[in-house]
């Protein structure tokens, strides 16, 4: 019998996931479920990140000292940044646009709102909810001290086995591989040949590692989403209902924004600018990478995945690749700076502040940098709008209010990143003639 494709295995998981959450907490095993099936989702993330750092220094290392051409490098840069500032705009723009014609702020109804006030200020006392909001805001504000060159002196690492310790420091750890890989082609090859071959020897076996972890992903994905579910409604599921009530058209209009991203924006990239593609053949080719980042919220964790789909299925040369990929992980947030500006005006819309237009201006720029400085892991959009929110003047408190949400926004526009991502080396393979096109 022929086995199911391995993106269907894995699609299967994840549905199998959310029924077995919702038995489980109708059943009150939610227990029992966070404490035997969730740690197989955490460890499932744990594989993935483990493996992203290596991969990232390897690859980009590789793909450098492989250069026949080192102006090559200074014109990916160029259109790499290119395409993620103009495409992150775009989806800002969509953003603002959407929460300004859906107006969710206004459409919850006055005595819920009351309800959901009061209980967003009682819960914010010295409660869960304002430890982590201090907490997040001062990660916030970590990023935000320093002047206006902050931003790129903090990409120079200044000890690589630091950087290489910490997750979100995945920007130092591509500055030093490009130093490195640079430094590689300029010595002489006699010298720099073993050096090479170990760096291609261990980036297959890190190749090997992924190919193996996927073959497990299924069950993995089964985990990680029954864990997730399990946690959000406890033994009570209306509590779930609950938490999406006042706050569905909220959810609505960033839904409807992130699917115009989707199904519009990329598709009509792709199909207009990738001639070996079109948008089927890109998403059958991607279907796994997309998967993986719903359940695991983190373009960085998804980032191996994402790797090995863009090559080996829609064909993308190696060098264009282990560039683009990590840089976009890290950089390329649309799908987070789209939730980023509608939930600021929300927010605004929602505690009654009428918002400029200017200040809406000021939201497309922040909403652009934060979402570039946003670390590619879970909450990380949510923890960078308070910097939008402040832009503005609007309080950081505000986001205690779609705390509960997050997550299930979370995944899903950590989807959309990591789509994105996709497109961009699609686009750029294509301008290279370094694209092969489907191979699924
Ligand atoms: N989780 C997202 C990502 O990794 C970032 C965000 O919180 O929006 O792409």
């Amino acid at each position: 019998m022929k086995r199911l494709a391995l993106h269907w295995q894995i699609m299967i998981g994840l549905v199998l996931g959310a029924i077995w959450a919702i038995i489980s907490s109708y059943l009150g095993w939610s227990e029992f479920t966070i404490d035997w099936i969730k740690p197989w989702g955490d460890i499932f993330i744990r594989i993935l990140k483990l493996i992203a750092v290596p991969l990232v220094l390897l690859s980009i290392i590789n793909g450098i000292s492989n250069l026949t051409d080192v102006s090559k490098l200074g014109r990916l840069g160029v259109k790499t940044l290119g395409f993620y500032v103009v495409t992150t705009v775009i989806a800002v723009s969509i953003g603002l646009g959407l929460v300004n014609s859906f107006q969710p702020g206004n459409k919850v109804d006055p005595g819920k709102k009351k309800e959901m006030i009061a209980n967003f200020e009682r819960n914010l006392e010295g409660s869960d909810i304002s430890q982590k909001l201090a907490d997040k805001k001062s990660d916030a504000q970590k990023m935000k001290e320093g002047g206006p060159m902050q931003f790129i002196v903090d990409l120079f690492p200044q000890n690589i086995f630091f950087s290489l310790t910490n997750n979100i420091l995945m920007l130092q750890v591509i500055v030093f591989s490009i130093l490195f890989g640079i430094g590689l082609t300029l010595i002489p090859p006699e010298k720099g040949k073993p050096v090479k071959a170990f760096m291609e020897g261990a980036n297959e076996v890190i190749l090997k590692l992924v190919e193996l972890v996927m073959n497990a992903a299924p069950f993995f994905v089964f985990a990680l989403l029954a864990g997730i579910m399990a946690k959000m409604a406890g033994n009570d599921p209306g509590l779930l209902v609950d938490i999406f009530a006042g706050l569905s058209w909220y959810a609505l209009t960033v839904v409807v924004g992130l699917l115009i991203l989707i199904l519009v924006v990329y598709p009509t990239i792709i199909q207009l600018l990738v001639r070996p593609l079109n948008y089927r053949s890109f998403f059958k080719g991607i279907g796994q990478a997309q998967i993986v980042a719903f359940s695991t919220s983190s373009s960085a964790a998804t980032l191996p995945v994402t790797m090995d789909c863009v090559k080996d299925r829609l064909g993308v040369s190696k060098d264009i690749t282990s560039f683009v990929l990590p840089v976009g992980a890290t950089v390329n947030m649309d799908g987070t700076s789209l939730y980023q500006g509608i939930t600021a005006v929300f927010l605004a819309q929602f505690f009654g502040y009428d918002l400029s237009l200017g200040q809406q201006l000021t939201i497309v720029f922040t909403a652009t940098l934060a979402s570039i400085g946003a670390p590619a892991v879970p909450s990380a959009g949510l923890v960078m709008l308070i910097i939008v929110l402040e832009s503005v003047g609007l309080p950081a408190a505000w986001i205690g209010l779609i705390f509960p949400i997050d997550r299930p926004l979370d995944m899903l526009r950590t989807v959309v990143n990591v789509t994105g991502d996709a497109t961009a080396a699609s686009v750029i393979a294509q301008s290279e003639g370094e694209i092969r096109g489907i191979n699924s």
